[in-house]
């Protein structure tokens, strides 16, 4: 991909940001379900460490893109766990993304800019993100996808969305890792669309889409 032309952020009214792979680190929420629970889940019901691993894949594989698949109460009766706790047991790993705490606390200048978290995050999980890094002081509100019972890769969240906040397509701008979830923006009319290129730290990424890639969000803040 060439060099991008970032929106200048002067041109922009509304600013939703996804929190999961784009403010906040995904290594966390990565590094609990692919290595933390299968390990737990094993320790936990006795289970040989090659079957828990597998079981566990195979269950979060099939609820994919689907609400339950980021319901923390869902998977706790799911796998008998309580998956809180273990969350806490890693939360050492919630952390902000490079460039991300300074682009919300510069955010504060924009006084014509209304910024919004819209999360798939569960609301335990978003409160736990919070607990640990107090982002949501940093925002102006924020939307869980959870109380409107439609994951965001649902286009029918959007124009539920659009109903409880009053916000212009056209000057609307969409930051996500997700490009499932970006291209239902695109679908919803959300003029300006920006990925996040490497939303875990300690993995490379495959982007196959057509959407502008950023990395440092702080780097809109320099856009004239
Ligand atoms: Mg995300």
């Amino acid at each position: 991909m060439g060099i991008v032309n970032y929106p200048s952020l002067n041109d922009i009214e509304t600013l939703l940001l996804d929190m999961d792979g784009t403010l906040l680190d995904l290594r966390f929420d990565n590094h609990f379900w692919v290595d933390h629970l299968p390990v737990r889940y094993g320790d936990i019901h006795g289970l040989e460490h090659e079957l828990a691993n597998s079981h566990v894949e195979r269950q979060l594989r099939d609820a994919e893109g689907t609400l339950n698949w980021y319901c923390t109460d869902h998977w706790s009766r799911h796998f008998n766990v309580d998956i809180m706790t273990l969350k806490r047991e890693v939360e050492h790993l919630i952390q902000y993304r490079p460039g991300t705490e300074k682009f919300l606390r510069e955010l504060d200048s924009y006084d014509h800019l209304k910024i919004y978290i819209v999360t798939d995050a569960h609301p335990n999980v978003l409160a736990l993100k919070q607990m640990v890094t107090g982002l949501l002081d940093q925002v102006h509100d924020h939307h869980c996808s959870h109380h409107y019972g439609l994951p965001k890769r649902d286009l029918r969240f959007w124009q539920a969305l659009s109903e409880q906040i009053d916000f212009d397509p056209a000057t609307t701008m969409m930051i996500d890792d997700s490009p499932a979830v970006l291209q239902q923006c695109r679908n919803f009319g959300i003029e300006h669309l920006l990925c996040v290129e490497k939303p875990d730290s300690g993995r490379a990424h495959d982007h196959k889409h057509d959407f502008p890639l950023i990395d440092d969000l702080s780097i809109l803040l320099e856009q004239p």
